[in-house]
C-alpha cells in the first residue's frame, strides 16, 4: 500500500531531522581548539598557534611559555638576555 509507504518515508525523514539537530547540538564550538579537539596555544614570538603537544615548552616565572619551534624559543631567549 502507497499511503503506508508514505508514511514511513516521512517517520524516517523526521527521524533523520532530529538527529542531525542533536548531533548540530553536541558538536564542540571551542574557537580555540585544533581539529583534535586539542588546546593551541600562542607562540609569543611568530604570534602563530601550535597544538600544546607540538610546542616547544618555556618555564619562565612560573608560566609555561610555548613556541612554534625551537627557533622561535631561542629567539625568546636572546630577548631576554639583553638589558
Ligand atoms: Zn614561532
Amino acid at each position: 500500500m502507497i499511503l503506508k509507504l508514505l508514511i514511513g518515508i516521512v517517520i524516517v525523514y523526521v527521524l533523520y531531522k532530529i538527529v542531525s539537530g542533536w548531533n548540530a547540538i553536541a558538536a564542540p564550538s571551542g574557537k580555540n581548539l585544533s581539529p583534535a579537539g586539542e588546546d593551541l596555544v600562542e607562540d609569543p614570538i611568530c604570534h602563530t598557534y601550535v597544538p600544546v603537544s607540538d610546542a616547544c615548552r618555556l618555564s619562565r616565572a612560573g608560566k609555561t611559555l610555548y613556541f612554534c619551534s625551537r627557533k622561535c624559543l631561542d629567539t625568546f631567549a636572546d630577548e631576554q638576555r639583553e638589558p
